[in-house]
């Protein structure tokens, strides 16, 4: 994916030579590309997302797990935006290091959650003089506790406004929005909630990334009313490795994501087993992608969760990512 579309930057900080070779242009300027360009070509691209770390351990295992899934060259890196607040600053950090240090173009989530409009552009400038050059445009959760998104005072209520305030105050960057192929948790009905994605999309969205689901039915569902629907933005399926059958079923609970009776029958009867529980997720994931790639998906966007050994797994089975020779 290295080819198309790339915008040379400075890196505003440290321009180390990286722990790999580090994709550079001319004056070792570091090359990005635009979430627009990525899926323009027709290329099948490979993406992974991380979350900011809490510990000072946890940010280890990160870059540990980052060194290990560079090797396979995704398209983009993409880093959460903490929900809380507590990890909202380390986006940015981590974006910085996915692009200075590996060579790797970064997306750097961003929510509404507790920021006026202009605390939403004061970030978004600092974000493009981080090197920034792509957004997952997000509305954010309700706090713990809370069922109600209560918008800051002269904030956004929803994600297709912050679409469009991204689009006006920083025109270049690319945008990736949420879509959701069994609905979002608080839409009453699926035709509404694929209203709003339509939405996000003309207000300046290029692509749109999937939660994620077990069973595919519902993603081809979701993307054939999509494209009914007028969306002609890629649409790239979330894929989330099942590692431990007790994590996902909470991330699912609160997801409204549906298990197949079949995979959840098998994951309860391995509970006590954590490596066959491990296999079976691993087995799952891999049919699923095999059967999204041969339906002709543009990517396929891979909740990490931070480890790098379910990915890893599923990247060779299927031969995904251009893997090249790692650090030893
Ligand atoms: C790929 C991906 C990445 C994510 N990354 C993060 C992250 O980094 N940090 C984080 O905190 N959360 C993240 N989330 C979770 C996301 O913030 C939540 O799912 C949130 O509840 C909704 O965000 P949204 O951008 O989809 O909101 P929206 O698109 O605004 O939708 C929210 C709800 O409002 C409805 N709605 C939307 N627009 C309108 C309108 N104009 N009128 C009436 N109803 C409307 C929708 O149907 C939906 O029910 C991510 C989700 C996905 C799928």
């Amino acid at each position: 994916m290295k080819d198309q579309g790339f915008e040379a930057i400075w890196p505003p900080g440290r321009a180390t030579g990286g722990e790999r070779a580090c994709v550079r242009g001319v004056e070792g300027k570091i090359l990005v590309s635009n979430l627009r360009n990525i899926y323009e070509s027709g290329q099948f691209a490979l993406s992974v997302e991380i979350f900011p770390p809490k510990t000072e351990a946890g940010d280890a295992d990160l870059a540990k797990t980052l060194r290990s899934l560079g090797v396979y060259q995704p398209a983009f890196v993409s880093c959460t935006y903490g929900a809380g607040g507590s990890t909202q600053g380390r986006t940015l950090h981590w974006c910085r290091m996915i692009q200075e240090e590996l060579g790797l173009t970064a997306t750097a989530h961003f929510t509404c959650v507790g920021a006026s409009q202009s605390g939403l552009r004061d970030w978004l400038d600092k974000a493009w003089e981080s090197g920034v050059r792509n957004i997952m445009a997000l509305r954010g959760d309700p706090p713990k506790g809370e069922t109600a998104f209560v918008p800051a005072e002269d904030g956004l209520r929803y994600a297709n406004e912050l679409v469009a305030l991204i689009r006006s105050h920083r025109p270049e960057m690319g945008i990736g929005v949420a879509g959701y192929p069994e609905k979002h948790v608080e839409a009453t009905c699926p035709d509404l909630d694929l209203a709003n994605l339509v939405r996000k999309v003309q207000a300046g969205a290029d692509a749109v990334f999937t939660q994620m689901f077990f069973d595919n039915e519902h993603f081809f569902r979701f993307r054939e009313k999509a494209v009914k629907a007028g969306i002609k933005a890629p649409i790239v399926p979330g894929v989330m490795p099942i590692t431990s059958f007790e994590r996902i079923k909470r991330i699912s609970e609160m997801c409204g994501t549906e298990f197949p009776a079949d995979l959840s029958l098998r994951l309860e009867a391995a509970k006590d087993n954590p490596e066959d529980e491990f296999e079976i997720g691993i087995a799952h994931a891999i049919e699923q992608c095999r059967e999204l790639l041969e339906s002709g998906v543009p990517g396929m966007h891979f909740y990490v969760l931070n480890r790098a050994q379910a990915c890893q797994r599923i990247f060779d089975a299927l031969g995904l990512g251009s893997a090249v020779a790692g650090p030893a």
